[in-house]
């Protein structure tokens, strides 16, 4: 329950909330434990009270005693009322107040933790484990203090009356409880293994959404279709064997409480028949007992969802206490203008994978220029990219921005001055709008049509049915490639940053579209520092530095006329290459 004890202290007053629940059910257990005493009296009494009286006093006297058993039935409907009440919107109050520290903690973890876990898989986890909270604390009331407080209150009054049936009963309970545990760690490593069935299973399918085209494209739906079916026999197997390890286990317990009270019948009579004891405490503890047979099944249901929930619970757990791989400083500050930023003798190996993604990188963009990165895919340009934005730190050498380290300035500061428009954009599943205002969420309308115009995106948002209002479905898929690019140069022009990343933005695009986008990313690009990085070589021709990559390193590096005068030079053969297959007109 470590786990389960842990997360309680994420939820304002939940301890405090527990112990209201808890005094309301003891109050109930205390309550109920009432009304078989009345039974026992009016059996023992109501015969020999009826005898010789008016039928006025008759009704009197059935009155008192069903006023009495009607004010009881009332405190045990408000003490029932008032805990689950009180449970419910503690539940309400769990899944508020662990969203909120969820979605806060998710917003500070590392870009490495987002690419090493699947979405689906996390999803189920968080949400797995709020669930389970919820239910542990429900069934804390319900299954554990109600029962638990029942249960030694009849225990107890069993015990008072007779003493045999209540040595029976505590051999009983003793059976029980360890036949339980016993089951209950058989079952541990089978709760461990359906919720990781779970999150994988969640994982797969959130996948087959994001990526429903590429898998109808490369036909291969069977593939997908067999891991997850491979996975959900998995996990039918699983539940099978937890089924079986419980059916069998709650049929012994079953078979021990039927057992206990029969021969607890069988006791009473033999005493009945010394003259030790009368019908009315036979009723007495027959109720009793019922009554405590009943909550002990409550209350080890309590103790077999608490495994389950216990292992969700640590799953959450381990989200929340992730620290992020990459932290800023103590001390860091905001950073207020980024003039130039360098990257000196830079080097970096990726966490889990690729050593060497690059090597001794010195580049420098100063204010106002614009560099390129030029060379084929995996030889480290999107990484030079993610350290830009302090994503990752460097493995060797230093970022500086404005010639200071780029430590003493936080990591989120350093963002806001850079935009980035990507091959792919993902456009958030909402309005063109709120797509646009989400790079600067306190500017007007007019602002963010003036932004669109500038990017060449207006003339096609207009003709949308709605407009500006228009949904652009999941990561923006009702709108073309060159369509989303546009609305992203859109976003960064709105966002006014010093500095704009364009990773191979028109690569993707037909002619006709990236000469629209070519249009909205000169008014994108005025009066502003840029790192490009193109495909098509004609694109980047005028950039102030073009520096050539191979394996992780820089192989070249200067204007486009140095380096296409250089003789053998990879640039120059790129770009002979590029202009031979049509892609550049000299
Ligand atoms: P480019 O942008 O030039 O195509 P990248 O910067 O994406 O190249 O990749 C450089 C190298 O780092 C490649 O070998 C790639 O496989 C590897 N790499 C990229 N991203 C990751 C990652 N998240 N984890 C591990 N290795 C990675």
């Amino acid at each position: 329950m470590r786990s389960l004890f842990s997360l309680s202290k994420y939820v304002k007053n939940a301890r405090k909330n527990l112990a209201i629940i808890a005094f309301f059910s003891i109050f109930y257990a205390i309550t109920n434990s009432v009304w078989p005493q009345f039974i026992r009296w009016i059996i023992n009494n109501a015969p020999a009270h009826f005898v010789n009286k008016t039928s006025q006093q008759n009704i009197i006297f059935i009155l008192i005693f069903t006023l009495a058993m009607v004010t009881l039935g009332l405190l045990l409907s408000l003490f029932d009322a008032l805990s689950w009440w009180y449970s419910s919107r503690t539940n309400a109050l769990i899944q508020t107040d662990l969203n909120k520290k969820i979605y806060a903690k998710l917003q500070s973890l590392s870009i490495s933790y987002f690419e090493n876990n699947l979405s689906g898989s996390l999803q189920q986890k968080l949400y797995g484990g709020v669930a389970a909270f919820q239910d542990w604390m429900m069934s804390m009331s319900q299954n554990l203090i109600e029962p638990g407080a029942i249960i030694v209150i009849s225990t107890v009054l069993i015990f008072i009356n007779s003493r045999e049936v209540g040595t029976l009963l505590l051999v009983s309970i003793l059976i029980f409880i360890l036949s339980f545990l016993r089951t209950n760690k058989k079952s541990d490593p089978l709760y461990t293994l359906v919720n990781k069935n779970t999150e994988q299973i969640n994982g797969r399918i959130s996948e087959s959404f994001s990526s429903f085209t590429t898998i109808r494209t490369m036909s291969a739906e069977n593939i997908f279709k067999k891991s997850i079916y491979k996975l959900v026999d998995s996990l039918q197997r699983n539940n099978y064997d937890l089924s079986d390890l419980w059916g069998k286990s709650i049929g012994r317990r079953s078979l021990l409480n039927r057992t206990v009270l029969f021969s607890s019948l069988g006791i009473m009579l033999f005493k009945l028949s010394k003259g030790r004891t009368n019908v009315a405490d036979i009723v007495l503890i027959v109720i009793y007992l019922e009554q405590v047979q009943s909550n002990l099944l409550y209350f080890s249901r309590f103790f077999t969802s608490t495994i389950n929930n216990e292992n969700r619970a640590k799953r959450l757990l381990e989200f929340i206490n992730t620290e992020p791989d990459f932290k800023d400083t103590d001390n860091a500050q905001s950073l207020r203008l980024l003039d130039n930023y360098e990257l000196i003798d830079v080097s970096f190996d990726y966490p889990d994978g690729k050593k060497g993604a690059v090597s001794q990188i010195d580049i420098s963009i100063p204010k106002g220029k614009t560099i390129a990165l030029v060379g084929p895919s995996g030889v480290g340009k999107s990484t030079i990219i993610k350290l830009l934005l302090r994503f990752y730190p460097p493995t060797r050498g230093e970022l500086r921005i404005n010639g200071h380290n780029a430590e003493e300035y936080t990591q989120n500061s350093i963002r806001q001055h850079i935009g980035v428009v990507m091959q792919d954009v993902a456009l958030f599943n909402d309005t063109i709008l709120k797509n646009l205002q989400a790079a600067s969420p306190k500017t007007t309308r007019s602002k963010i049509i003036a932004a669109a115009k500038q990017a060449h995106a207006h003339e096609f948002i207009k003709e949308l049915p709605q407009g500006y209002d228009t949904l652009v479905g999941n990561r923006g898929i009702k709108l073309s490639g060159g369509q989303k690019q546009r609305i992203a140069i859109a976003r960064a022009i709105l966002k006014n940053p010093q500095l704009i990343i364009l990773d191979e933005a028109t690569s993707a695009l037909d002619s006709e579209s990236e000469k629209l986008v070519q249009e909205g990313l000169q008014g994108l690009l005025k009066n502003r520092s840029a790192l490009i990085i193109a495909h098509r070589l004609s694109t980047i021709q005028h950039a102030d530095e073009i520096i050539v990559l191979q394996r992780g390193k820089i192989v070249e590096r200067g204007t486009h006329q140095e380096l296409i005068n250089k003789q053998k030079g990879v640039y120059k053969k790129l770009f002979e290459l590029q202009s031979y297959s049509g892609k550049i007109t000299l």
